[in-house]
């Protein structure tokens, strides 16, 4: 494990170098509080560090209040040495942010004791911060599909759509069905569907860019949002999502199936002049029902130089 220690004098910070390596320490050395700092604020710097109170310009208490000013995530565990033992003195070095006190001359065994209190403690850490990952990704992802959660894909639309009007760029939504999903279920079992499904959700993820979002908007529903895709660009991109997932049979146990979707597709341009998450769904949504209700398998998109009620006329790509 990496440690740093910071030391402005030679001879202590070559003697510490040499006690923590017989220790099974990696040493990095700073002759300074102002490298010290640097070191320890950089990503994947080293999380325990040994820091000698005093030193010339920025002395060991500065060194403390930069790091965790600085360094909220992946904590930096900081034992502070000197010769200085006042309680008062203890009293500021705990208060600078440091989490131990060695006074010099160190005792070898008990430096080793107190680090790995410090490593302890840097693993309970690491153990919190990685349940609260796993947590963070279970609350915004479908545990089936892996993919955005309808909650997470909607937030991010409404995002999406308010950068986009100050950036003036237009935004895009796929609303993606699969087709007679119900059957597979009924003829095939419902874990079979459930394979369908991920494998539904593996193919749109490969056909669109790695920027663009993909969430389970409902049970067979995926929604897509495209982040600057133009209505002209539009029509071929849904076009490719749709070729994508029927490209070749899907596999489930012993059996190849005919998967197909119908995709309802809505552009708001970056002039439009209200844009609301939901207007641009209900015009997907739209679109999506006269893909299914055109014969399934198809790519119908919201013309906004049509009337609302004109949609049905739309013209619609067949494979
Ligand atoms: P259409 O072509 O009109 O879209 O017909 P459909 O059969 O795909 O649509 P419908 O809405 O009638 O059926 C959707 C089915 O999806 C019903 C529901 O049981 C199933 N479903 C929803 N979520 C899941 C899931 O997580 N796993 C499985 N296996 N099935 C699911
Ligand atoms: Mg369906
Ligand atoms: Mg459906």
């Amino acid at each position: 494990m990496n440690i740093l220690v910071a030391d402005d004098d030679s001879v202590s910070r070559r003697l510490m170098q040499g006690i923590l390596q017989r220790i099974g320490y990696d040493v990095v050395l700073a002759a300074d509080g102002v490298s010290a700092c640097r070191e320890l604020t950089r990503n994947n710097g080293p999380r325990l560090a040994l820091i000698d109170w005093i030193m010339p310009e920025m002395d060991g208490l500065a060194v403390c209040r930069e790091v965790r000013r600085h360094r909220e995530e992946s904590y930096v565990y900081i034992a502070l040495l000197t010769a200085r033992q006042d309680n008062a003195d203890v009293v500021a070095g705990l208060e600078s942010g440091a989490d131990d006190y060695l006074t010099k001359p160190c005792n070898p065994a008990e430096l080793k004791a107190r680090l790995l209190t410090g490593r302890r403690i840097l693993r309970y850490e690491d153990k919190l911060v990685d349940a609260r990952e796993k947590m963070r990704h279970r609350a915004t992802h479908d545990a089936l599909t892996g993919l955005w959660n309808r909650g997470s894909v909607l937030s991010h639309l409404t995002d999406a759509l308010e950068t986009a009007a100050r950036a003036d760029y237009p935004v895009s939504v796929l609303l993606c069905d699969i087709d007679h999903f119900k059957e597979i279920n009924d003829l095939y079992g419902h874990l079979a569907g459930d394979s369908v499904l991920e494998e539904v959700a593996a193919r749109l993820q490969h056909s669109v860019r790695k920027s663009d979002r993909i969430g389970r908007y409902g049970g067979e529903e995926f929604l897509i949002v495209l982040e600057g895709c133009t209505a002209e660009d539009l029509r071929p991109c849904a076009e490719q999502v749709r070729a994508a997932v029927g490209a070749t049979r899907i596999q489930t146990g012993n059996r190849a199936l005919d998967v197909s979707i119908s995709i309802g597709a809505a552009s708001f341009p970056s002039w439009s002049p209200s844009r609301s998450p939901e207007q641009l769904l209900r015009l997907a949504d739209q679109a999506l029902y006269d893909a299914k209700a055109g014969g399934r398998n198809r790519v119908c998109v919201w013309d906004s130089a049509l009337p609302f009620a004109g949609q049905t006329s739309i013209v619609d790509s067949l494979n």
